[in-house]
C-alpha cells in the first residue's frame, strides 16, 4: 500500500522543504507556515475555498507571510546563536536586499515581521530607494544604498540622510567625489561604506559577482585612496561600513570560509585607520532547491548554522589576532529570507503527444511497412527489443518515403505512425526493464513520455528555470496516498518550446520526469511549483502577453488558517495598456471598423462583438477553465474586497 510517507520520500519534500511542507493522511500537501504541525494549511481545503469563492481563477500564487517572519527569525537566530557560542563581542544586523523581491506586499511583511530584529533594507537603484522610503522603514533601521548612482540618486539619499539611517556604499571609486560634492553643497555629513573586491570568488552560477574582475567594488589601492580622501577632509568617521558580496547562491561552504578570511583581514587592517562599525558580508546564503545537500548549482553543501558559525568565528579570530574591536556583522541574505514564502498552484488542462488513436486491424491491401510494424509490435520482447526498435525506425522511414511518392494515402500514414509509436513505447518500457541506460534508449524514453499542459507561464512565474536552468521543486498537490503510475513532463501554455519544466527536484542533477497520477475524467489535477519567493516575482516577463498571476496570502493562527489578502493578477486590458495599446477607446474603434467593413451589419452581431471584446479584455490572461457564474451583486462585493489591498495582518 502506497502511503503519504512514500510520496514525501519520493518527491524529497523534507529535503527541500525546510520543514514548511508535508503530506497529510488524506494525501494532500500541507503547508506549515511556522513549522508548527497544529497550525497547518491543507492545500486542498485552500484550493476548494478559492474555487468556491469564484473570484479568482487558477493559476494562483500563494504567499505565506509567516514564512518570511520565520526565516528572518531563523537567520537572525543562527547568527545570535553563533555570537553567543563564540562569545563574540559585537552583534548581528539583518538586511533585506530589495532586488530579491520588490513587491510592495512582500516588503511590507518583511518590515513588519523583521522589526523585532531591526531589519534594514538594501537598495540598488533610485526606484528601489523610492519604494523602500514609501513603506515607512523605522528611523533606526539601516537603509543601504548600492548600485550605480547618478546625481538624483545621491541627492535624494543625502536629502533624507538625517531622517533615516542611510549608508551610501561606494561601489565605484569615482562616486566618492560626487558624494562629497553634494553632501557639502547640501550641508550634510554623509555616512558611507565601501565595497571591496576580494580575491576570493564565489562558487556556483554567480561566480562572476566576485573576484578581481567583478563589476562592483574597490581595489586595495582605491580603498586606501578613499580612506585618505576622507581623512584629508576630516571625515574619517563618515566611513561606517565595509562591504563585499561575492555572488548569490554560494553552494560550497569553502568559498564562504575563504572569502571571510580575506574580508575580515581587510576589515581589521582598515579598522586601524577608521572607526568602521559594520562588516557587511553581502548575500550568497544558499537555498537547497533540489534538496540534494550538495555543492551543485541548485543546492548547498552547508546549513544555515554552519554559515553563521563560520562567519562569526572567522571575524572573531581575526579581530583578536589584529587586536581591533569586533564589528556589527551585517548580512544581506535575500534569497534565504524570501525563497520559501511563495508557491504557484496551477492545473493540468490537457496532454500533448498522447499519440494513441484507435487502431483498426490492417486490411489486405495495407502497405508492407504496416504489416512489418504490426509484427514488430507483436514480437518485440526483452531479448530482441533493440533489433525490433531499429527495424521499426526503418519501416517508418520507408513509410514516409512511400507517402511522399504518392503511393499511400493519409489513412495508411496515420496507421503507420500510430503503430510506430506503439513499438516505441513498448521498446522504451522493455529497455527500462532490462536496465538499458544507453543514450539511444534514454532518448527514446524521453520521447515517449507524456507531456502535460500546465495552465501557467514559465517565463512569468519561474523565469530562472528558463534563464539559468535552476530547479524549482514541482509536485502534485493531492492524491499523494496513491502510487504515481505515470511519468510526465510539464509544459506551459506559452507557444515557446522553452516553456517546459525540464528538471525536477529529487537528485543533485535534477530528474527528467515527474512521477504523476493518471488524469481523472471529472477531477482537476493540481500541481505546485515551490520556493518561488526570491527573484522570480520581478524577473518574470510577459512572454505571449501572459501576465501576473492572482495572489492569495494565507496565515495560520490558533489552529486555523485564513486568507489575509487577495491581490488580483493582470487582465488582458492591463497588459495591452502596459505595451502602449490604447484600450480606453479600443472597443469603440474596433466596432467602428466593423461597421465600415460591412455595410449592413446587424445590431445583434455588433452587440455580440462588443460583449466578447469586453469580456476578454477584462478577463484573466491565462486559460480559463470554468467561467465564473456570478450574480452582478456578488461581483461588486468582490471588487470592493480586492480594492482593499491593505492586509488585515498589517493593521494594528
Ligand atoms: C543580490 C545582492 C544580495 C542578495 O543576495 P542573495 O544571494 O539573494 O542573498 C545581497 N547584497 C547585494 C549587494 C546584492 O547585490
Amino acid at each position: 500500500m502506497w502511503k503519504a510517507e512514500d510520496s514525501i520520500e519520493l518527491y524529497g519534500i523534507e529535503k527541500w522543504g525546510n520543514g514548511y511542507f508535508s503530506v497529510n493522511e488524506k494525501g494532500n500537501v500541507v503547508v506549515l507556515p511556522n513549522k508548527n504541525l497544529y497550525q497547518s494549511v491543507d492545500i486542498m481545503d485552500l484550493i476548494e475555498e478559492i474555487e468556491k469563492s469564484r473570484d479568482l481563477e487558477f493559476p494562483v500564487l500563494l504567499r505565506f507571510p509567516q514564512m518570511l517572519e520565520d526565516r528572518i527569525d531563523e537567520i537572525t537566530g543562527a547568527f545570535m546563536g553563533a555570537i553567543e557560542e563564540f562569545n563574540y563581542s559585537g552583534t548581528y544586523q539583518p538586511i533585506f536586499p530589495m532586488k530579491v523581491n520588490q513587491r510592495k506586499e512582500v516588503i511590507e511583511y518583511i518590515i513588519k515581521y523583521g522589526a523585532k530584529h531591526k531589519i534594514g533594507m538594501e537598495v540598488g537603484t533610485k526606484a528601489e530607494l523610492l519604494a523602500a522610503l514609501s513603506l515607512g522603514l523605522p528611523r533606526y533601521a539601516p537603509l543601504i544604498c548600492n548600485g550605480y548612482k547618478d546625481e538624483d540618486y545621491l541627492r535624494l539619499a543625502l536629502s533624507i540622510h538625517n531622517l533615516n539611517n542611510i549608508i551610501i556604499v561606494v561601489d565605484l571609486f569615482e562616486e566618492i567625489y560626487d558624494i562629497l560634492k553634494y553632501a557639502d553643497a547640501m550641508g550634510v555629513v554623509p555616512r558611507v561604506g565601501m565595497r571591496v573586491k576580494l580575491f576570493a570568488r564565489g562558487s556556483g552560477r554567480w561566480v562572476e559577482s566576485g573576484g578581481e574582475s567583478a563589476k562592483f567594488g574597490l581595489s586595495t589601492s582605491e580603498a586606501l585612496e578613499l580612506m585618505r580622501i576622507l581623512e584629508e577632509r576630516g571625515l574619517t568617521s563618515s566611513l561606517k561600513m565595509l562591504h563585499f558580496h561575492i555572488g548569490s547562491q554560494i553552494t560550497d561552504i569553502r568559498t564562504v570560509k575563504n572569502a571571510m578570511n580575506e574580508a575580515a583581514r581587510v576589515y581589521a587592517k582598515a579598522r586601524k585607520m577608521a572607526d568602521i562599525e559594520y562588516l557587511n558580508v553581502g548575500g550568497g546564503l544558499s537555498v537547497d532547491y533540489n534538496g540534494s545537500n550538495t555543492a551543485t548549482p541548485s543546492s548547498a553543501n552547508y546549513s544555515l548554522q554552519e554559515y553563521a558559525n563560520d562567519i562569526v568565528y572567522t571575524v572573531q579570530k581575526i579581530c583578536d589576532d589584529e587586536e581591533v574591536p569586533c564589528p556589527t556583522i551585517v548580512s544581506e541574505s535575500g534569497r534565504a529570507i524570501a525563497a520559501y514564502h511563495s508557491m504557484l498552484i496551477f492545473k493540468i488542462i490537457g496532454r500533448k503527444n498522447a499519440k494513441s488513436s484507435p487502431l483498426r486491424p490492417p486490411d489486405d491491401e495495407a502497405p508492407m511497412q504496416i504489416d512489418d510494424l504490426c509484427s514488430a509490435f507483436k514480437e518485440i520482447n526483452i531479448d530482441n527489443y533493440k533489433e525490433h526498435y531499429h527495424d521499426a525506425l526503418q519501416y517508418r522511414d520507408e513509410l514516409y518515403d512511400s507517402f511522399n511518392l504518392g503511393n499511400i494515402g493519409l489513412e495508411e500514414r496515420a496507421k503507420g505512425e500510430t503503430l510506430f509509436w506503439m513499438v516505441c513505447k513498448k521498446a522504451a518500457f522493455l529497455a527500462k526493464e532490462a536496465g538499458d541506460e544507453s543514450d539511444e534508449f534514454l532518448e527514446l524514453k524521453k520521447l515517449v513520455s507524456q507531456k502535460y499542459i500546465g495552465n501557467f507561464s514559465l517565463f512569468q512565474s519561474v523565469p530562472d528555470m528558463w534563464g539559468v536552468e535552476q530547479i524549482f521543486p514541482t509536485i502534485p498537490l493531492h492524491r499523494l496516498d496513491e502510487m504515481p503510475s505515470e511519468r510526465g513532463r510539464i509544459v506551459d501554455i506559452t507557444c515557446d518550446s522553452d516553456g517546459e519544466i525540464k528538471r525536477y527536484a529529487g537528485d543533485s542533477e535534477g530528474l527528467e520526469y515527474l512521477e504523476m497520477h493518471p488524469l481523472l475524467e471529472n477531477q482537476d489535477y493540481y500541481l505546485g511549483i515551490f520556493l518561488l519567493g526570491a527573484y522570480q516575482d520581478t524577473l518574470g516577463d510577459f512572454h505571449n502577453l501572459l501576465g501576473c498571476a492572482h495572489e492569495v496570502h494565507v496565515m495560520a493562527e490558533d489552529g486555523e488558517w485564513y486568507i489575509c489578502q487577495k491581490v488580483e493578477g493582470d487582465t488582458c486590458k492591463k497588459l495591452l495598456d502596459f505595451f502602449n495599446y490604447e484600450t480606453k477607446d479600443y472597443i469603440w474603434e474596433i466596432m467602428d471598423r466593423c461597421v465600415t467593413r460591412k455595410e449592413s451589419i446587424r445590431k445583434r452581431e455588433l452587440e455580440q462583438i462588443e460583449a466578447e471584446l469586453n469580456r476578454t479584455l477584462k478577463g484573466y490572461t491565462y486559460f480559463i477553465t470554468r467561467p465564473p457564474r456570478q450574480s452582478k451583486k456578488k461581483k461588486k462585493e468582490t471588487e470592493r474586497d480586492l480594492g482593499q489591498r491593505r492586509p488585515e495582518a498589517l493593521k494594528g
